[in-house]
């Protein structure tokens, strides 16, 4: 069965100290050059949303795998950049388009350090370096947690700000569900405003006959502790999969726990 990895990213930067939350959704600039070095020497060629879609769509064969950065953190920009465009990968990095220039203020409840998102400056810079911004709402929300209407303005009014801040040929086409949650609502704004593609944080690879459906894409997650063989495991056999069928709104924060405490990668 033909399948595509899309690896899910946050923050690339060196890890806060042990005991923090979230650490693990922290990757060491070295570890994702592994990582990015690993797939290329493999003949692997790491593509954005708009990249890759003519793949998922089955329009196009190659080896090829997406790069996705969620929340748009400032260090992607200066840890991860220069690593992709040494191996010329682009990848997507889902902007929260209230936030822009500000901080992850949605994490603050939980006690998870405050770190810089990019501004409007630095996304055009992303985006003149051949990388491609996606949606990722307004405010960071649970989108099922709001009234149809407010789901429909988190949803669209996003990719209006980002189009209007960001200049990118092909305007804002990638979403990208806060905390892997949606509903049939979310499905339905996110299919009207025009988006695409969508992706989740649903554990597994996008297998293309199974009718993958572009709206409810589910994603590698790559963490501070994923080795060279996990990221293997995880692109080439189903190793990711062993939780699938889970419906992501209902088992919102699994992939979350497993960074926290990872489940068969050995702590480093
Ligand atoms: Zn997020």
């Amino acid at each position: 069965m033909k399948t595509i990895p899309i690896l899910m990213y946050h923050q690339v930067d060196v890890p806060p100290p042990k005991g923090s939350a979230m650490r693990g959704l922290v990757v060491a600039p070295r570890t994702f050059f592994f990582h990015m070095a690993c797939l290329w020497l493999l003949g692997y060629r790491g593509l954005s949303m708009g990249g890759l879609e003519p793949y998922l769509r089955g329009e196009r064969q190659g080896r090829v795998f997406g790069i996705t950065f969620d929340d748009g953190y400032a260090n992607n920009l200066h840890r991860a950049l220069p690593v992709l465009q040494r191996f010329g990968f682009s990848s997507t990095c889902y902007v929260v388009a209230g936030l822009v220039g500000q901080r992850n203020s949605w994490d603050a409840q939980h006690g998870i350090a405050q770190v810089p998102l990019m501004d409007a400056a630095q996304l055009q810079q992303w985006v003149n370096a051949g990388q491609e911004v996606g949606s990722h709402t307004m405010t960071h929300a649970r989108l099922p947690d709001l009234a149809t209407d407010q789901q429909q303005q988190e949803i669209a009014q996003s990719k209006q700000a980002l189009e209007a801040l960001v200049r990118q040929t092909s305007g804002v086409q990638h979403f990208c569900y806060p905390y892997g949650l949606y509903d049939a609502s979310s499905l339905h704004a996110v299919q009207t405003t025009g988006y695409t593609t969508a992706t989740t944080t649903a554990r597994g690879r996008v297998h293309l006959n199974a009718q993958a459906h572009l709206l409810e894409l589910p994603r590698v997650l790559m963490s501070r502790t994923t080795t060279w063989v996990h990221l293997l495991l995880k692109c080439f056999t189903s190793y990711e999969e062993r939780g699938i069928g889970r419906t992501p709104s209902l088992a919102p924060h699994t992939d979350l726990e497993d960074v926290k405490t990872p489940k068969g990668e050995p702590r480093r």
